[in-house]
C-alpha cells in the first residue's frame, strides 16, 4: 500500500512478484460487488444501559452491545475493529471483552487493514467465531476476500460512513500544536463527550475534538468553532473514492449497520437520553437481527420505522458531493509551505449567528427538554 500526495493510500502491485493470477481483480469489491442482503430490514434506537458505555461510545453504544451479546454467546471469539495509537488508524483483533474499548470510538481518518482480512479468514478456519467491524467498503472488501469461504461463524458490523478525510490535516495539526506547546498529540478523541461522566454533562449532540498531549495536557475544541468539521463537511478533503461511493443505499453488505441516532429530538424524542448519545442500529439479515435482538436487553430504546430513520441519515442513501474547490483545498494542505493556521483561515467556516443561537441557547437539548415537561403532565 503506497501513499499518494494527499495522503491516501493505493494498494500497487510489485511486477516482479506478481505471477498474474489476477486474483486482485477477482476480490476487489470495486470490480465484483458482493452480494447484498434481500432480508427485511428491522431497525432499532436506543442507547446503552451503562453509562459508562454511552461516555466511551461515539453514539449510544451499540457496538458495545453488539460485541457483549457476541462474546457472552460464544466461548472461542475474536473481535475485530478499528483501535489508534497517536495520529495512525489502524484494525486490531482482541479475543477478550476486557480490551473491547481498545476498538470502540469513531476515529475519523480511514484505518489500515494491514493483515486483519488473513487473521479473520485463519480465525473462521479454526472453529472461531468473529465479529468483524468497520466501514461498509471494508466489510465488502473482506467478504470478497472470503470468496468461498464458510461464513457462518462471522458477523458483519458496518458503521453508516460518508466518507473519510485525508489524514495531511491532522498532521498538519499535530505539527502546529509541537510547534506551538513543544509536545505531540498523544491521544485524539474525534467526539468527545466531555470529561466527567455525569448525564448532565454529556454532550453526544455538541461533542468536542479531545487532544491529548504526549507532555498530558489536554485540549478540548467545540464541534462548531473546529476548522477540521468544518473542512471535512464541506467535501474539501475527502477521499476520491468516497464521492462515488458504492456502498451509500439501503444495500447494505453487513448483518448490522450502526450509526448516530440523527433526528432523535424529531421523531422520538423520548430516545434522546439527556444528550449522552443514541444509536440507530439497521439489521439488515436475520443473523443481525437475532443477535441484535439479543443483545438489546443491554438497551433501553425500541423498534423504529426504518423509511423514517432513513430520511435523516444521508449517507444511507447517496454519495457526497464533490466540493469544485476540494482540488485546490487538497494542494493546500499537500503543500508544506502552507501552515495550519493558513488552512484554517482560508478553508474553515466561522460559525454564524443563526447557528450559535440554535447551538448555545436553543438547541436539541433544550427542545426535548420542553417535550418532556409537556409530556409529564
Ligand atoms: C469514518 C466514519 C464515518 C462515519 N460517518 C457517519 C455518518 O455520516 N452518520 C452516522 O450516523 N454515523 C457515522 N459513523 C458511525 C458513528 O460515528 C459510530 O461509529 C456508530 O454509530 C457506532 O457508535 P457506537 O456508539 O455504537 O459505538 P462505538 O464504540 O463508538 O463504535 C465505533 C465503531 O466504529 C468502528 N470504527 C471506528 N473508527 C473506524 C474507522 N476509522 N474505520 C472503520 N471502523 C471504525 C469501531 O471499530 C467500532 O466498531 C461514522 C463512523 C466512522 C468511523
Amino acid at each position: 500500500m503506497q501513499e499518494d500526495s494527499e495522503g491516501f493510500r493505493y494498494p500497487v502491485i510489485n511486477s516482479e512478484l506478481c505471477i498474474h493470477c489476477g486474483l486482485c481483480h477477482k476480490v476487489c469489491p470495486a470490480e465484483h460487488m458482493p452480494e447484498a442482503s434481500q432480508d427485511e430490514k428491522y431497525a432499532f434506537g436506543g442507547y446503552h444501559n451503562s453509562l459508562y458505555v454511552r461516555k466511551f461510545s461515539t453514539s449510544g453504544g451499540a457496538f458495545t452491545a453488539i460485541a457483549q451479546e457476541w462474546a457472552e454467546q460464544n466461548p472461542d471469539y475474536f473481535l475485530f475493529g478499528a483501535a489508534s495509537k497517536g495520529l495512525a488508524v489502524f484494525h486490531y483483533g482482541i479475543d477478550n471483552i476486557r480490551k473491547l474499548p481498545v476498538i470502540c470510538k469513531s476515529k475519523y481518518s480511514q484505518s489500515r487493514i494491514g493483515d486483519t482480512f488473513v487473521q479473520v479468514r485463519d480465525a473462521l478456519k479454526s472453529g472461531k467465531k468473529v465479529l468483524f467491524s468497520g466501514t461498509p467498503c471494508q466489510v465488502a472488501g473482506l467478504k470478497a476476500f472470503l470468496r468461498n469461504a464458510d461464513t457462518a461463524n462471522l458477523l458483519l458490523v458496518e458503521v453508516i460512513c460518508e466518507g473519510v478525510p485525508s489524514p495531511l490535516y491532522i498532521r498538519k495539526l499535530d505539527d502546529h500544536i509541537f510547534k506551538t506547546y513543544g509536545s505531540r498529540i498523544k491521544k485524539l478523541d474525534y467526539r468527545s463527550k466531555g470529561q466527567k461522566c455525569s448525564p448532565e454533562s454529556f454532550k453526544w449532540d455538541f461533542q468536542r475534538m479531545s487532544l491529548e498531549l504526549e507532555d498530558g495536557r489536554i485540549f478540548e475544541k467545540d464541534r462548531w468553532f473546529n476548522p477540521y468539521w468544518s473542512i471535512w463537511l464541506q467535501h474539501l478533503m475527502s477521499r476520491p473514492s468516497c464521492y462515488e461511493c458504492p456502498f451509500t443505499t439501503t444495500e447494505r453488505q453487513a448483518d448490522i449497520t450502526l450509526g448516530d441516532l440523527w433526528g432523535v429530538h424529531l421523531y422520538c424524542p423520548e430516545l434522546y437520553g439527556n444528550n449522552g448519545g443514541a444509536s440507530l442500529i439497521v439489521c439488515n439479515t436475520e443473523k443481525g437481527r437475532t443477535l441484535w435482538q439479543a443483545a438489546e436487553k443491554r438497551f433501553t430504546g425500541h423498534a423504529l420505522d426504518f423509511e423514517t430513520a432513513l430520511k435523516y441519515q444521508g449517507p444511507m442513501r447517496k454519495h457526497i458531493d464533490v466540493n469544485p474547490q476540494r482540488e485546490e483545498c487538497m494542494n493546500d494542505l499537500a503543500d508544506e509551505s502552507m501552515s495550519y493556521s493558513e488552512i484554517c483561515e482560508k478553508w474553515a467556516k466561522k460559525p454564524d449567528a443563526k447557528l450559535l443561537f440554535q447551538k448555545y441557547v436553543w438547541g436539541n437539548r433544550q427542545k426535548v427538554f420542553v417535550w418532556n415537561l409537556k409530556n409529564k403532565k
